[in-house]
């Protein structure tokens, strides 16, 4: 079976196809500017060159028309008519608390999507417009979504109530969800695989450090607590989000510096964070280099950074009461052998070893980075949300086929 996996945000749509026999990549791309002049198609065939048109897209029906004109393309196209595409699965970031695992597209789950705007206003309809568009282009085909937040749905109350007048959660749902459900997830069930042990029997902390940032704690195999919270902007200080702070702040700057809502809003989410105490940019490479070259605040912004980490293991490893495996995985956590290494220093009293070289080493593949002697095993894993996306998708269409 081909599974198309589609990533629609508001003017842009990433897409992956994959041949589930062998869970191979066949093509992927990404359409940008989309409502705008000049859109941008990047297709990226397996085994040939990429090829690029700049055109006008005005919408996202017209975007998955395109994506299926490439995938067609006799020339540098994966398949040879779009039938072969049985199913189209669909990242979807907010599942509310209607969602704990991945469904299939119904009128009734596109109901209750639409119910959850209000919790992601940003992304929620933009994915609605991906799998309209999927409807009107391949109306034949099935579809399921993804959720992020689905995978945190096993918090328990201490976990996602926030300490609040209750009524808000009645009236608003007002409680944390979670994000990068899909890759804490992806990433747990590899890392038990490579260790040849249960997912259940680890206590496990998986760090997702990308340009967002957040930490999950697993037991028994489930998540228990997550530093993303009702929105992605709780936790861990990221790229461009400030992360944990006191809220009391808000109402503090909107005054002194009379700003209104939205504007305090941007600035705690696009203009705050790694970007806003280095000075320099939201990018790890740029912040370590600026760093190394002796920048005071790019040192301060990565320490403040790593430090944050920390704090999320040893709160999630009292959480847990204990702490069998960590794990560092997406941009940061995969390539930044010093992040690695400034989060793990000083942990040493859980059990931790760090082995400088294997940390040092330039790799790939998923990989162990803490000595023999460490009690607690430290896992780089590379994620691979889109793969995880495809397989749920495979699954359940496969499973409503036989049922
Ligand atoms: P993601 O959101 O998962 O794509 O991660 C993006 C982040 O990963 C950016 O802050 C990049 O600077 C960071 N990143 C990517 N490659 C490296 C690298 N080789 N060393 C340090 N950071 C990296």
């Amino acid at each position: 079976m081909k599974v198309l996996v589609i990533n629609a945000g508001s003017s842009s749509l990433k897409y992956q196809l994959y041949d589930m026999r062998d869970e191979s990549v066949l093509a992927s791309g990404r359409v940008e500017r989309i409502g705008m002049d000049s859109s941008i198609v990047t297709h990226e065939p397996v085994d040939k060159p990429e090829v690029r048109q700049v055109s006008e897209i005005l919408d996202h029906v017209t975007a998955v028309k395109r994506v299926t004109e490439m995938l067609t393309n006799p020339e540098f196209g994966a398949i040879s008519h779009m039938n072969e595409i049985e199913a189209v699965g669909h990242r979807v970031v907010h599942g509310g608390e209607v969602f704990s695992s991945s469904v299939l597209v119904t009128p009734e789950v596109k109901l209750e999507i639409r119910r959850l705007f209000d919790l992601a206003p940003l992304h929620n309809p933009a994915h609605m417009m991906g799998i309209t568009a999927v409807e009107t282009n391949m109306p034949d085909v099935p579809q399921a979504v993804v959720f992020d937040t689905a995978f945190h749905q096993t918090m328990p109350n201490t976990s996602y109530l926030y300490p609040i007048p209750t009524v808000l959660y009645r009236r608003h749902k007002i409680r944390r969800y979670g994000f990068h459900g899909t890759s804490h997830s992806y990433v747990s069930a590899q890392a038990a695989a490579y260790l040849k042990k249960p997912l259940e029997s680890l206590k496990m902390i998986t760090c997702h450090i990308g340009n967002g940032a957040s930490c999950t704690a697993i037991l028994d195999g489930k998540s228990y607590d997550t530093s993303m919270g009702m929105t992605p902007l709780e936790g861990l200080m990221m790229g461009t989000r400030s992360g944990d702070l006191d809220p009391a702040i808000v109402p503090f700057v909107m005054n002194k510096e009379e700003l209104t809502l939205n504007e305090v809003n941007s600035m705690l989410n696009k203009h705050s964070g790694m970007l806003a105490v280095s000075g320099i940019s939201s990018d790890m490479r740029e912040v370590t280099e600026a760093m190394r070259d002796g920048d005071k605040n790019a040192k301060l912004a990565f320490d403040m950074y790593a430090y944050r980490v920390k704090k999320y293991i040893g709160s999630y490893a009292a959480a847990m009461n204990g702490l069998d495996t960590l794990v560092f995985t997406a941009g940061v956590g995969e390539n930044s052998a010093a992040l690695r290494k400034a989060v793990c220093e000083g942990i040493t009293f859980l059990g931790l070893e760090l082995d400088e070289e294997c940390n040092a080493e330039r790799r790939k593949d998923i990989r162990e980075i803490s000595t023999d002697n460490s009690r607690v095993k430290v896992l780089v894993v590379p994620t691979n949300e889109e793969l995880l996306i495809a397989r749920d998708t495979y699954n359940l269409v496969k499973q409503a086929q036989t049922s």
